[in-house]
């Protein structure tokens, strides 16, 4: 998904709660709305390991 923009929607993302407020996608009440999220990498190991990989800095 790097370097491809996914759309920016109205909604948000059901079930998702992120506090990046430097994102592009985030919105107040820690909602993401990016249409879908990607989560990288394979085989992470532990909770620090895990990212969103469809963060753009706002
Ligand atoms: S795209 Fe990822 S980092 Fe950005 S607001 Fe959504 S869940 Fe958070």
């Amino acid at each position: 998904m790097q370097g491809q923009r996914v759309q920016k929607t109205n909604e948000h993302l059901p079930g998702v709660k992120c506090v990046v407020s430097s994102c592009y996608y985030h919105k107040p009440g820690d909602y993401c709305s990016a249409e879908k999220i990607e989560i990288q990498p394979p085989y992470a190991r532990d909770t620090d390991e895990t990212d969103c990989a469809t963060f753009i800095k706002a």
